[in-house]
């Protein structure tokens, strides 16, 4: 990184619009671009020259974010597209086929769950859940078919961190990339990259653009992956039925990820990210370092809080030196453990349910990263289409309520829990 991340989250990735002189990222609210002539449009569909063609495939306002993004998290490239879902099967997309597999954490967001262990199944890929602290479990699931291993650094909704460095590690020395979801940390508190993943995603819907407002995903790529190490990524090593015979790997190099997602994943799957979306999120991330400190802060005060009192059983959160993850997280996110934690309410469903009824300033919501602080009962929502068992190993079982804590005033949010606890304990 040659300039601070603060420097970066407002400059990298744009320049004063060379049309116009404006300042700030246009919206470039156009679906095509007007070739110079013939030679030019050839070879823009060629990959020869980079340029743009039609905003299904790149726009610059969404160029200008996802250019932004891959310096944030010190990546070679980025594609921004329409959701976090859509940036999951997106970064899956060049390394699967029928047969094929990934391997991945049993913590994990729980749409991801459903979309890895139910809807991938429709494309012939499968996933296999294993306990990532249990390593020798995670290095036996990975076999001959594996094509990637999958985690969340911080995960949601249990407040675990998952030790990236040695999961590398197994995924490195399996010849496999490490695919890490990096929505709750955010690259202000973890860079995944640095920890040895080969491809980094984002919901942006959560705190990268950090006000509600849009949907959007990104799949960063190191550029440090070989994918011609083995005959495993022939879509990537080898020439390219879908993009007339192109050998990605060998006429792009550290690109070849990037440019292999725009021209045949966006080309062909159509998960695009719209420039008004795509604008709304440049606006967000202007300000991710000084949200980022703000939530932190806040998630240690109102967890520190909730932890000493009587009425609650136990918190999970990272940041709390009780939590088995303290010193994991301390080595990975020094600056913080995120903004998002779970705690359960002595007596279980009946009261945990009143509570989330009787907070006032809690949104009671199915998101999180807000700017506002957010509540949900995960085991009737989130993680609803789960099992009890994989609710529980997902830390999401009935007791549960998880918080997205946001950056009003801490004294606001205890007052708010504390009147709502009473109400549910009462
Ligand atoms: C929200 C979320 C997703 C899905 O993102 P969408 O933008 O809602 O599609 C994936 N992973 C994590 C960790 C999330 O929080």
């Amino acid at each position: 990184m040659t300039q601070g991340f603060d420097t970066l989250q407002i400059h990298a990735g744009t320049a004063p619009d060379p049309a116009t002189g404006a300042r700030q990222v246009p919206i470039y609210q156009t679906t095509a671009y007007v070739f110079r002539d013939a030679d030019h449009a050839a070879a823009l569909f060629d990959l020869r020259e980079v340029g743009y063609i039609y905003s299904r495939l790149t726009n610059p306002t969404v160029s200008a974010l996802a250019n932004r993004i891959a310096a944030l998290e010190g990546g070679a490239g980025a594609v921004c597209v329409s959701s976090g879902h859509a940036a999951q099967i997106m970064a899956l997309f060049p390394l699967m086929g029928p047969g094929l597999n990934i391997v991945a954490s049993t913590r994990l967001y729980g749409g991801t769950i459903t979309q890895f262990s139910q809807t991938i199944r429709r494309f012939g890929w499968s996933a296999k859940f294993v306990d990532f602290d249990d390593t020798a479990a995670l290095e036996a699931a990975i076999d001959g078919n594996t094509r990637a291993v999958f985690c969340e650094s911080i995960s949601n909704p249990g407040g675990y961190v998952t030790d990236l460095p040695e999961v590398a590690r197994i995924a490195d020395a399996a010849g496999v990339p490490l695919i890490v979801d990096n929505t709750l940390a955010s690259p202000y508190l973890c860079r995944p990259i640095e920890h040895g993943a080969t491809l980094v995603v984002h919901s942006t819907t959560k705190y990268l653009t950090g006000n509600g407002t849009v949907t959007g995903g990104v799949i960063v790529d190191s550029g440090k992956f070989d994918w011609s190490a083995s005959d495993k990524f022939p879509s990537l090593s080898a020439p390219e039925p879908a993009y007339h015979g192109l050998k990605f790997h060998e006429a792009l190099g550290p690109m070849a990820f990037t440019f292999h997602s725009i021209a045949v994943g966006l080309r062909d799957l159509g998960m695009t990210m719209n420039p008004q979306g795509a604008h709304y999120t440049l606006m967000g991330i202007e300000t991710l370092s000084l949200r980022m400190e703000k939530h932190v802060a806040n998630a240690r005060a109102v967890a520190d809080w909730l932890e000493r009192d009587p009425r609650v059983d136990y918190v999970t959160y990272a940041g709390l030196p009780s939590s088995p993850w303290h010193e994991r997280a301390e080595r990975l996110c020094p600056k913080g453990a995120g903004a998002l934690f779970t705690f359960a309410v002595k007596g279980g469903y009946d009261p945990c349910v009143k509570f989330v009824d009787a907070l006032k300033l809690f949104s009671h919501v199915a998101n999180l990263g807000d700017t506002r602080s957010l509540v949900i009962h995960s085991a009737s929502t989130t993680h609803r289409q789960l099992t009890p068992e994989q609710q529980e190993k997902a830390g999401a079982g009935p007791g549960v309520v998880r918080l997205s804590i946001g950056i009003e005033d801490p004294a606001d949010l205890i007052a708010d829990l504390d009147q709502a606890l009473a109400t549910a304990c009462g």
